[in-house]
């Protein structure tokens, strides 16, 4: 035999090994497209170094206007599974089903959580925004746990651990959130925003949404509205109004000065920052203790 053949031979197993499992120091990577900041904060949770993602939704980018690319569409068909939030968000999500097949599956993460309605218009709408629930990203992270495994069964187990360990975080937030809000009087829960994106927040901490604009982002509000919120606010003693990262509302700085409350500062309500909130964990975190110090 020639010493080449030879030596060919010698790596045939190992060079099988490589082709067809990889290199040894590499994991099996499930391809996964995130169509939101915060669906990508969960896989990342869930999924630690045995998923890819990629980000079509980026922080800071509003997901109520957004519409793909054909990058984005490129992106999407090339993953093994898309997620959403679902309960409306996504109004650009028949556009990408319908352009992409084959073996990708999209899914909804928000599945199996009850929906707020809200009124918008004159008609009842889901309320998208579910993420500001702790008890509803426990759930999501419990789906997104049951289609890791089907979709990789060889890590099943690693998907299960990192998926306790996100309920053991979510449970240590939610302590964490109830202590911070001992600091602040039931009476004094009143929340001004930009848009209408706190309500399931408010569901389980006892606050009032006074929205400046509706579900959606988008056009600012008609001057009877705001004129109402201006006399809401003076006759309930409500010291500060918010900002939204996503968008920077004219009508929140004019209701400020019209009523001499402050502008509390920042809320991530849509999605993650890129400097600060940029996890769940510490968005959640900052929305609570910007709340909190600024009403009190
Ligand atoms: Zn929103």
């Amino acid at each position: 035999m020639k010493p080449l053949l030879r030596t060919l031979l010698f790596l045939l197993p190992w060079i099988l090994m490589t082709v067809f499992t990889g290199p040894a120091t590499l994991h099996a990577e499930l391809k996964v497209a995130s169509l939101s900041t915060i669906t990508t904060d969960l896989a990342r949770q869930i999924g630690g170094d045995r998923v890819k993602i990629t980000e079509i939704i980026r922080p800071g980018m509003d997901p109520h206007d957004f519409q793909p690319t054909t990058r984005d569409i490129r992106n999407v068909a090339d993953a093994d599974l898309v997620l959403f939030t679902g309960k409306g968000m996504e109004g650009f999500l028949g556009k990408l089903t319908d352009t992409v097949e084959g073996k990708t599956r999209f899914i909804d993460v928000s599945k199996g959580i009850p929906s707020l309605r809200l009124e918008e218009d004159g008609c009842l709408i889901e309320d998208p925004h579910w993420w500001h629930s702790i008890s509803n990203m426990e759930r999501a992270g419990r789906t997104l746990e049951q289609e890791f495994k089907k979709a990789d069964p060889a890590n099943a187990g690693f998907y299960q651990e990192r998926e306790e360990l996100f309920q053991d975080s979510c449970d240590d937030l939610e302590r964490w959130i109830r202590v911070k809000l001992s600091e602040l009087p039931r009476s004094k829960r009143k929340l001004v925003t930009s848009h209408d994106a706190l309500q399931y927040f408010a569901r389980d901490y006892g606050f009032v949404i006074l929205p400046v604009k509706g579900v959606s982002t988008g056009e600012e509000p008609s001057s009877k509205h705001v004129k109402e919120l201006v006399g809401i606010i003076r006759r309930e003693g409500v010291k500060a109004v918010f900002f939204e990262s996503i968008e920077n509302s004219r009508a929140v700085n004019q209701i400020a000065l019209e009523t001499g409350a402050s502008t509390g500062g920042v809320l991530y309500s849509d999605g993650l920052g890129e400097k600060e909130a940029t996890t769940y964990d510490s968005m959640i975190r900052h929305n609570v203790s910007t709340i909190v110090d600024a009403l009190k």
